[in-house]
């Protein structure tokens, strides 16, 4: 970090500001040019506020040379991390991986039909939401446990490992038979969960809250990988901005940016960022196109009635028509 000093800075300000950075542990480097001093602070900056030593009388201008996270940063970890959901189903580093279902689990039948039906296309890891985030509390919540149990029975009849969001860190115990912990938009800012996700060995696919920078979502990851779980997808979904014609905003160059910062691998939901059937199709051709790791992608056997987000449901023929076009995609852009 580099601290450029006002011109009238006086002797007694800078000594101050010396001893405080000092008794942080940090090194200093001072270098008086013509026109500007400037400090540069040696060693981990991670815990210094630079927005309050930018007001300081003193200080004219503060930058970072270094992010503030460390964990997730690929400066420090140049090669890409691939996370293993169980059986054997790896994403990020190449492989490339379609995780699809419906948005909620809402039945046996359901849940298995489209279960089937997507990994006949060519889905290999199984979503379905047992604990919803809704904006009202009369819509829908999620049959909560009961989910959970019958996504297992479709994990049974199919191989496919399971994705499923999870709202409260006292559910844990819960999810503990689950393959990758979805922690949803809502939560991406819920620390206090982060922490607890960081305490356990299992995936997270950790989705961008609905208004944050890209730099907020890997201090969200950070959060998890400093308690020591590593095994993190991160996932743009759309964020919002003053555009209604589509339910978010995609912000598809989050993945080129984020493959820049991060060894974490990176998956686009065309579902929830557009909120339009129609929609998915086009953006999941070109998040594929952009070098996404995978799609989250909600399938519906009966979208007209489903429980949650219909509107933006495929068909599981839908589905797989989107399958095989982005498979194309892909063989162009790894070719
Ligand atoms: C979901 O995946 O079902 C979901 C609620 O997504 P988001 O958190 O991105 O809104
Ligand atoms: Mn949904």
């Amino acid at each position: 970090m580099i601290v450029i000093l006002k011109h009238e800075a006086r002797q007694e300000q800078i000594d101050r500001l010396r001893e405080f950075f000092a008794k942080m542990g940090l090194g200093i480097h001072m270098s008086e040019g013509e026109n500007a001093t400037i400090m540069g602070l040696i060693g981990d900056t991670s815990r210094v506020d630079a927005d309050l030593i930018a007001t300081l009388d003193a200080v004219d201008a503060v930058r970072r040379i270094q992010e503030p996270y460390k964990q997730a940063n690929r400066k420090f970890h140049p090669d890409d991390s691939v996370i293993d959901c169980g059986a054997g189903v790896k994403l990020g580093g190449g492989a490339f991986q379609l995780i699809a279902g419906p948005c909620s689990v809402e039945s046996e039948e359901q849940i298995v039909a489209v279960a089937k039906a997507v990994k006949a296309a060519g889905a290999s890891l199984l979503r379905g939401g047992a604990f919803k985030p809704r904006t009202s509390p009369y819509a829908f919540q999620g049959l909560h446990e009961e989910g959970l149990r019958l996504l297992k029975v479709a994990r049974q009849e199919t191989g496919m490992p399971i994705v499923t969001e999870i709202m409260d860190a006292a559910h844990l115990p819960l999810f503990e038979d689950v393959d990758v912990i979805q922690v949803g938009a809502r939560n991406m800012q819920n620390f206090e969960l982060l922490k607890e996700l960081g305490h356990i060995r299992k995936p997270i696919l950790l989705k961008r809250g609905l208004a944050n920078t890209i730099s907020e979502l890997l201090m969200s990851a950070e959060y998890i990988m400093a308690g020591g779980n590593e095994d993190i997808i991160l996932c743009e979904r759309g964020i919002r901005t003053f555009e209604t014609a589509t339910r978010n905003t995609l912000d598809l160059a989050a993945v080129p940016v984020l493959h820049e910062k991060t060894h974490l691998p990176v998956v686009i939901d065309p579902s929830h960022a557009t909120g339009v059937n129609r929609l998915v199709r086009p953006m999941a051709l070109a998040a594929a196109a952009c070098g996404a790791d995978g799609l989250m992608i909600e399938v519906h056997n009966d979208p007209k009635h489903a429980l949650c987000d219909g509107a933006q449901s495929l068909t599981p023929e839908e589905f797989a028509e989107v399958a095989k076009q982005v498979l194309a995609v892909r063989a162009v852009i790894t070719a």
